[in-house]
């Protein structure tokens, strides 16, 4: 099936309100596997409505709207749906007593212009409100349906779960299953050219969503079964695999923290992270992980030359000769924090978040990310240029992660990891 949403209202143009009903309803038409083919947006004015309701409804089966059903002169929404879909309203009593009642609630007397509100569809359904007073509706004609659905989420969301989803469920055949894939490491594009031919097939679908630090893969099938959809759904994911291999570090709400620390606790390795750039953003995303604590008990902060040169026990010539945006310095500090916590992981990041600052041979995007485990010192390069300050942070300790999920999994690590034997630091990186 093939649906639009239609939100409606002039505050929504002007950009005064967010059209988040928009995004619950595509969210809600997708799980039941209903593919939205437009969004739109459009003032209260009944001509330009009724244009975009005839061609909407001439292409799509189901039409979703959000708004315009209030008692306000310029709600013309019902009327022009009605018409569109070849009824007329009626009014209903019964709407009209819950009207009343609402308004004798709060000790004022009933506005004459709701009793718009109480007008209801003759040959389609009204869908009650419980958390206000416009009804919503449903119309039919010929196999187009329209549904239509108040403007305040408090009452659309409710509404939609509880009297339009056993409505259309029906008209949707089959169960349907989703899977995600989380994937880190390449980019979206780069995903496109390995996996893009994955994205043809219309059951499963499979969809790619880039999020700031890594792509999410949406695989959704449809069957007779749950069991038979799962089963679709795992063979599609399975050619993920074969062609992504570890890129693909979990599935659903497994997060690359969560992913993380479970491999460190399975491995015995307890972490450190040493931070100048990303200021505990590591940290952090290992300590949103519940029961962090069997892995890590402690990070450093160091973001002054003279704190890492304290803390760490970073050499002052190290800094001096290379500065602190330097493979010498992602190194020690990575040993200094090994050594002083104890861990048996440390990560290290030393960084250019700019926005300035940059140099030629220093541009901003320039990260070094180091880790400490076992006897050696692993060292990766990255650019992340041409981001905002918020978004090189937020990959820098993305890729921090990674390292460590790798070094606890023991996965291949990337092509341009640079490798020191701990006990010549002193030697190598001087
Ligand atoms: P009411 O009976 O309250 O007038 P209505 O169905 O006529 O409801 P609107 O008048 O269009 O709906 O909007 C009422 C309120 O609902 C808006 O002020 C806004 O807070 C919220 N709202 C409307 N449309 C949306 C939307 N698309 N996304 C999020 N909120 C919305
Ligand atoms: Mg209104």
């Amino acid at each position: 099936m093939e649906a639009e949403i239609i939100a409606v209202g002039t505050e929504l143009l002007l950009g005064d309100i967010l059209n988040t009903n928009a995004q619950f309803l595509a969210r809600q038409l997708a799980d039941l596997g209903i593919t939205v083919l437009h969004q739109h947006v459009v003032g209260d004015n009944a001509t330009r409505l009724e244009e975009l309701v005839r061609a909407a409804k001439a292409r799509s089966e189901l039409l979703v709207f959000s708004g315009g059903l209030g008692p306000t002169a310029d709600d013309l929404t019902k009327e022009t749906v009605a018409r569109c879909y070849r009824d007329t309203l009626r009014f209903d009593q019964e709407e009209m007593d819950k009207i009343t009642a609402f308004f004798a609630k709060s000790g004022r007397t009933t506005p004459a212009n709701n009793e718009k509100q109480a007008m209801v569809p003759v040959r389609g359904k009204k869908l009650p409100n419980r958390n206000g007073t416009a009804p919503g509706a449903w119309f039919e004609d010929e196999g187009r349906y329209a549904v239509l659905l108040p403007g305040p989420p408090h009452e659309l969301i409710p509404l939609w779960k509880e009297q339009v989803l056993p409505l259309l469920q029906p008209l949707c055949s089959g169960v349907l299953h989703s899977l995600t894939l989380k994937v880190t490491g390449p980019g979206e594009s780069h995903l496109e050219e390995r996996v893009g031919h994955l994205f043809q097939s219309a059951n499963p679908t499979a969809a790619i969503y880039a999020k700031t630090t890594e792509c999410h893969i949406r695989i959704t099938a449809r069957a007779a079964t749950p069991a038979g959809a799962e089963e679709m759904c795992r063979a599609k994911a399975q050619e993920f695999y074969d062609i992504l291999g570890d890129c693909v570090y979990g599935e659903d709400d497994a997060t690359l923290e969560s992913v993380t620390v479970a491999a460190l606790q399975q491995a015995g390795l307890s972490l450190t992270t040493a931070e100048s750039c990303t200021g505990g953003l590591v940290a952090r995303r290992v300590t949103d992980v519940p029961g962090a604590s069997e892995v890590f008990g402690f990070g450093f902060v160091t973001y002054a030359n003279e704190a890492k040169q304290q803390l760490l026990g970073v050499p002052g010539e190290v800094l001096k000769r290379h500065g602190a945006l330097s493979p010498q310095t992602a190194a020690w500090m990575a040993a200094g924090a090994r050594r002083v916590s104890g861990a048996g992981l440390s990560l290290a990041l030393t960084g250019l978040a700019g926005p300035g600052g940059g140099t030629p041979e220093k541009p901003v995007g320039l990260v070094y990310l180091a880790a400490a485990c076992r006897d050696t010192i692993f060292i990766r390069k990255l650019g992340l240029g041409g981001r905002s300050r918020e978004t090189v942070r937020l990959r820098a300790a993305q890729n921090a992660l990674d390292l460590a999920r790798r070094l606890a999994l023991g996965l291949p690590l990337p092509d341009d990891t640079q490798t020191v034997a701990a006990a010549r630091l002193a030697e190598e990186m001087r």
